[in-house]
């Protein structure tokens, strides 16, 4: 496995590759790779020939007074969990290789960034496309791979990957959890034992919408309100959102009609972190 930093190198080894007639994965991520990571590694390595892992953490998705600076960082521990999943190459740009000083050229998703995270972070998802578009043609990959835990992200990828007509197949990956429920992210890090434990209180929430969503509640706001309802019991958490959402568009829905996308952003302490399920009918 190779770790290079700038994009010619990416071309020279995506170039070889395809003289071969190998196929090519990618999977975008922002390093400090966890379980859910090695997850989209390990399939995108099962169903391509070489995979690429990109490992940046995008200044451009950040808001002013995000976590742009203090997000972790760890390229050497990121790249044993690459060759280990089967990684062939990890791509670990600086800002400067990926965006010129006068970068002014963006991506940005009329639509389905309206509701949910894009309420409060209204500048995310214009850089999460810009910087997946140039992944993409950096890489120009067979297929991409991007986790369920981000069901937005994953909801707007698609959509821009159909209206930009770019040659990728998207493909979603379940979330993978901690054995307590917890999903994994990089930003758990930050948590300390207390809210660590108060941190549960969403993948509860989860649970519990999922199974009046399965017994049959097709009252939306029924099963937002009991989930907001038990999110308010831990005083360590507080509630960003949790909405009901058509699980295509994104837009609101006060119905449990197949797909629906329920996801919440609660803050533990100063930690912003979210979770979902997708009720498939
Ligand atoms: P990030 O490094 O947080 O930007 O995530 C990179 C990719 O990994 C995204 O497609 C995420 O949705 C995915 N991912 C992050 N956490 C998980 C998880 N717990 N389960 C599955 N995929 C995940």
């Amino acid at each position: 496995m190779k770790i290079v930093e700038t994009i010619a190198e990416v071309r020279k080894e995506v170039k070889e590759w395809r003289k071969q007639g190998l196929s090519v994965g990618l999977v975008p991520t922002m390093g400090f790779l966890h379980e859910g990571h090695q997850s989209l590694i390990e399939r995108a390595s099962r169903e391509n020939d070489r995979v690429v892992v990109s490992d940046f953490v995008n200044p451009v998705q950040f808001g002013p007074g995000e976590d742009l600076a203090s997000y972790p960082r760890d390229l050497a521990r990121d790249a044993a969990v690459c060759e280990a999943a089967g990684a062939d190459l990890i791509f670990h740009p600086s800002p400067e290789e990926m965006y010129f000083p006068d970068f002014s050229t963006y991506v940005n998703m009329e639509s389905l960034s309206e509701e949910l995270c894009g309420k409060t972070r209204p500048t995310h998802f214009r850089g999460v496309c810009t910087v997946v578009s140039k992944l993409f043609h950096i890489t120009a990959p067979d297929r991409a791979y991007f986790g369920q835990k981000d069901a937005q992200q994953l909801a707007i990828i698609k959509r821009m990957a159909r209206d930009l007509n770019f040659d990728i197949e998207i493909v979603g990956c379940p979330i993978v959890r901690e054995a307590d429920g917890l999903a994994k992210s990089s930003r758990n890090t930050y948590l300390s034992p207390e809210e660590r434990q108060a941190a549960l209180v969403l993948s509860q929430a989860v649970a519990l919408g999922q199974s009046m969503a399965e017994q049959g509640e097709k009252d939306a706001e029924k099963i937002v309100s009991a989930m907001k309802e038990l999110i308010a019991k831990e005083p360590m958490a507080r509630i960003d959102y949790v909405q009901a959402v058509d699980g295509v568009s994104m837009s609101p829905v006060r119905e449990m009609k197949a797909p629906v996308l329920v996801a919440m952003a609660v803050y533990i302490g100063k930690t912003r972190l979210i979770d979902n399920f997708i009720y498939e009918g």
